[in-house]
């Protein structure tokens, strides 16, 4: 009787294992999509913002912080395609526009055409500065400096989590 409870709950076992992991692999594709965001569907107000952010992410974009110089997941990020805009997605920087600046954050040399990055004074920390922000979601990207290595002499020095990452095919 007990060797056939055994084997009872072990044919159990067989028969949920592969049902378990199936349905494992399903919640974490999940995760990984994030729905695209559109004019349409652009969070409305904070709260709605903080369902679609990361807490770091929504430190960086909403409230205009700065994530440690030299811990970014961008810095050294070598591969060919198109930074986005980490909020909403936005095309903002082809990986072409990406230089080393040893500056310690991601750093571009000019921005994808058509006015997708604003440049708004910003005064604060007793220093005057150009912040970058995305024209589509106002997520804050970073700060602009004229004293780029490259010819076009600018440098957009953007943090890691304000960007997204859509490799090249
Ligand atoms: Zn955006």
């Amino acid at each position: 009787m007990t060797s056939y409870v055994v084997r009872l709950s072990l044919f159990i076992l067989v028969l949920t294992l592969p049902a378990c992991s199936h349905s494992q692999q399903t919640s974490n594709s999940s995760a990984v999509m994030k729905e695209e965001i559109t004019d349409e569907n652009l969070p409305k107000n904070e709260n709605e913002w903080r369902a679609v952010l990361t807490p770091d992410q929504y430190k960086i974009l909403r409230e205009k912080g700065t994530e440690r110089p030299g811990t970014g997941e961008f810095l050294f990020h070598k591969e060919k395609g198109i930074y986005t805009c980490g909020g909403c997605g936005l095309e903002l920087f082809t990986s072409d526009m990406k230089f080393d600046s040893h500056c310690g954050w991601p750093s571009f040399d000019k921005e994808i055409e058509g006015g997708k990055i604003k440049k708004i004074a910003d005064y604060s920390y007793g220093m005057i500065r150009t912040e970058i922000v995305c024209s589509r979601c106002g997520g804050h990207l970073g700060h602009i400096f004229d004293d780029g290595p490259t010819e076009t002499g600018m440098r957009y020095c953007v943090n890691s989590l304000s960007l997204g990452f859509k490799k090249a095919e």
